[in-house]
């Protein structure tokens, strides 16, 4: 837990006066719903049905044999319902913003994932629903688009600045700071003002308890931990029962891009331009400029694509409690072609910088610990990244086919037809 909002000197609230009362409001209302057993109760019962938890902690044998060392264990939060971890956090503060009497949610999102997902929980709720989201992004980004509309959320294009993820939540907080009785804003991950990074962690921290509770009734010995960071809400919910102790090691995979200088990457803790700054309501460290403007950032792995991180896993690193490692795109690659062939499992590619991580670490130990890899997304959404590098011919030619048939509009009057019929 925060001190006040700050892990160390990092964290805080740094924002404008408007959206002082609908923090302070936030941050009373989530202390009471987690000593409301009938909000817990609920939450728990929605993890069970509708998440589908808990997931699966998988023993790899044949990653273990082929890698040598350590056991390898994967968690599979990919098999959680929308194929990632950002549900949890997404329905613990819809439910949260219930509570409160709040009808109308809205988010930001940069790739779609959190917006898919808070679209889903909203769904799921009964809740209005409006993404924010870069016009850039919408773009790119287009079946994550698509499924948010059929969840029922309303996604307004952000044309501002540099069209992206820091515009889309800048727009998000106006837009809370004009509506905050009627409304909540979820945020993504564990950063932005306080109380969110205390609220993302213990939504997330469900991860963590699952592992360690797993860990014990299989009587594993866990040697380190391994998660990927973007804004760090999966990595710190997967660490939390475990910071206050000795071990196991904590080690989060940042992105690497394609090497290490200025815009190549991602790396807020280990990177060249990384350094401490105040940005976006919080104070952790960030890739910045000489002016404190934001640098442009680089990774293939669009959830690991961001210019800041967690302010708890700043502190973190700095105290050494966490230790960082920035991981290349191409060794994440790798990592998705490793583990699909010999353990069935396809990564998303932000996990798989996890994955990257634990083959290296797992030679350093012993037998009998294992490496536990949080596999925080599955790689079915990463298919128009993937397919390009594997297999580039092949792929641009199923796209050339694809616009022919979408142009000669023939298979989308059939399934036209066949609505209507119903
Ligand atoms: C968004 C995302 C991430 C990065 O976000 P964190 O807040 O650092 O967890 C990682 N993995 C997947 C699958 C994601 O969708």
């Amino acid at each position: 837990m925060s001190d006040k909002g700050f892990f160390d000197n990092f964290g805080g609230k740094y924002v404008a006066e408007v959206l002082r009362r609908p923090l302070d409001e936030l941050e009373v209302a989530f202390k009471e719903a987690m000593a409301d057993k009938a909000f817990l109760d609920e939450l728990e019962i929605i993890r069970r049905d509708y998440i589908g938890r808990e997931t699966p902690l998988y023993f790899a044998p044949t990653a273990t044999k082929l890698l040598g060392g350590a056991q390898i264990y994967i968690k599979l939060e990919g098999l959680a319902n929308t194929g990632a971890h950002k549900i949890n956090n997404a329905i613990g503060q819809c439910l949260l913003a219930k509570r409160m009497g709040k009808k109308r949610i809205i988010a930001e999102t940069g790739a779609g994932q959190h917006g898919l997902a808070t679209a889903a929980a909203c769904a799921k709720l009964g809740l209005d629903c409006t993404i924010y989201m870069g016009e850039v992004d919408v773009r790119r980004q287009q079946p994550n688009v698509a499924a948010m509309e059929l969840y029922g959320a309303k996604v307004h294009p952000v044309t501002s600045g540099s069209r992206t993820l820091k515009d889309a939540v800048n727009e998000a907080m106006r837009d809370w700071a004009a509506n905050p009785d009627t409304t909540h804003y979820v945020l993504g991950s564990a950063l932005g003002p306080a109380p969110f990074p205390d609220i993302v962690r213990e939504f997330q921290s469900v991860i963590g308890r699952e592992v360690k509770k797993q860990a014990a009734e299989r009587g594993i010995k866990i040697g380190a931990m391994v998660a990927c960071v973007g804004g760090g809400s999966n990595s710190i919910g997967f660490f939390e029962p475990f910071i206050n102790e000795k071990e196991p090691r904590l080690i989060g995979a940042e992105a690497g891009g394609i090497g290490p200088n200025v815009g190549e990457n991602a790396s807020r803790m280990t990177g060249n331009a990384a350094r401490d700054g105040i940005m976006q309501g919080y104070k952790s460290r960030f890739l910045l400029d000489e002016d404190g403007q934001a640098l442009p950032t680089r990774s293939i792995s669009a959830g690991l694509d961001y210019c800041g991180i967690g302010p708890q896993l700043a502190a973190l690193g700095r105290s050494g409690r966490v230790e960082f490692t920035s991981v290349l795109d191409k060794d994440a690659l790798e990592a998705v072609s490793f583990f699909a062939k010999n353990e069935g499992i396809m990564f998303a590619l932000e996990s798989a910088h996890a994955g990257a991580a634990a083959m290296k670490i797992a030679k350093e130990l012993p037998p009998d610990q294992a490496v536990i890899i949080n596999m925080s997304g599955r790689g079915d959404k990463d298919v128009f990244i993937t397919s390009p590098v594997f297999r580039p011919a092949e792929w641009l030619q199923f796209l050339h086919a694809e616009i022919e048939r979408l142009e000669s509009n023939k298979d989308i009057h059939d399934a036209k037809v066949m609505g209507e019929r119903k």
